[in-house]
């Protein structure tokens, strides 16, 4: 399975390219560099989430008597810890391009593709520190944790990460996501339309700074006591919905209006309200019930550009953005190890991670065939990359 996925990265997404494109610092090196990256990226398939279990099964390998990467876990911590972060970042752009020229990314059917920005704890200790630790009190005990802001395109059935930010001491989370972004329209200029944040990014400044850059947005309306929040309820109080729709077990009423004022935002806004409803049965005397939950999201895309159910659609791709995009990277993908203390090293594996994310990601969905997928899971497959790490090479199906 691994020599199937190089070799379609290899074909499709200029792998070798890809990763002799990394830098690092070293005066000196015995282990070349893209041997690093590429153990690393391996590592990341296989979702192996240890240095020292990489290096363990390529001790299996050997005793098998087959090639294998003769990398310390040692080495591995102490290179990408010096690798060039901007040389990490434009590989994730040789990336973007070739997934791009060979229309493996596509638009969902409004149409329109948003970058989604979130923020991250990545993980928290008592116990150590380095020179880019946040800390916090926690009941008079000093407790040492990491952060960073993360982008995503979202396209139709998936999700490229693009970039992330960690945030640095006495910094807010918007603080980070104003210089991830700008990054982004440097690095991606036209790479998406819309841009999506949850509540804490409904601020005037954010908004303003992506409608000057000639994007649009949008956000969750969520705090009750602001202005525009008590204008949009009083608004929609005295409105018709102007959708109603059923999907599965779920009823959306919305409600949609325009020119509402945002102090200090340069333009007037549009709100889109959501009334949901999830009827479900009780385990205990199969009794149905009904659960609501109301949504609000503002946004500067005009009716013309995106209708009701795009905006919906569109705000609901957070949830989804959420579980399949941020949630994944940390639980499946271990992304919030800490393979080395140190932020160098943080944000290279972070970024490493965010490769071989895009790359596995590609070679499920577009490589291999409907039939093959719904026979095997993306954990099967990264068990299998596992076992040909170790030397074993399992029977599977051709894609
Ligand atoms: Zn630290």
């Amino acid at each position: 399975m691994l020599e199937r996925l190089l070799r379609y990265a290899d074909k499709q997404l200029h792998f070798g390219e890809l990763v002799t494109g990394v830098r690092d610092r070293r005066h000196w090196s015995h282990v070349p560099t893209a041997e690093v990256v590429k153990a690393v990226l391996e590592m990341f398939f296989a979702r192996l989430g240890s240095l020292n279990a990489l290096e363990k099964l390529n001790h299996l390998s050997s005793w098998k008597n087959l090639p294998a990467h003769s990398v310390s876990a040692d080495t591995i911590g102490r290179v990408v810890e010096v690798l060039d972060s901007s040389s990490l970042r434009a590989s994730q752009k040789l990336l973007y391009s070739c997934m791009k020229k060979n229309k493996q990314l596509v638009a969902p059917l409004h149409g329109l593709i948003a970058l989604a920005l979130d923020g991250h704890e990545s993980h928290c200790t008592y116990n150590q520190r380095c020179v880019g630790c946040l800390d916090r009190d926690i009941d008079g005990k000093i407790q040492y944790y990491h952060r960073n802001v993360t982008a995503q395109l979202v396209f139709d059935n998936f999700s490229f990460v693009v970039d992330m930010e960690e945030q640095r001491p006495g910094e807010g989370e918007l603080s980070v996501a104003k210089r991830l972004y700008e990054r982004v329209l440097r690095d991606y200029p036209r790479a998406f339309d819309v841009v999506l944040g949850d509540a804490l990014y409904t601020n005037a400044p954010f908004i303003n700074m992506i409608l000057d850059s000639g994007k649009h947005v949008i956000t969750v309306l969520k705090d009750e006591r602001t202005n525009i929040y008590q204008q949009a309820d009083f608004a929609f109080a005295n409105c018709e919905p102007s959708l109603s729709f059923e999907y599965g077990s779920k009823s959306f009423t919305c409600r949609d209006e325009e020119d509402f004022r945002m102090p200090d935002v340069s333009r007037a806004l549009r709100i889109v309200k959501s009334e949901e409803s999830t009827t479900f049965k009780s385990q205990l005397d199969s009794s149905l019930h009904v659960r609501t939950n109301t949504w609000m999201w503002i946004t500067s895309l005009p009716p013309i550009r995106a209708g009701t159910r795009a905006v919906h659609a569109l705000g609901h791709s957070r949830w989804s953005i959420e579980n399949e995009g941020f949630n994944e990277l940390t639980n499946r993908w271990h992304s919030d190890h800490i393979y080395k203390h140190s932020p160098g090293a943080i944000r290279n594996f972070f970024l490493l991670c965010m490769i071989a994310h895009n790359i596995f990601q590609c070679y499920y969905k577009r490589a291999l065939k409907p039939a093959l997928q719904r026979a095997l899971t993306q954990a099967l497959v990264s068990l299998q990359v596992a076992a040909d790490l170790s030397g074993n090479r399992p029977r599977c199906h051709s894609p």
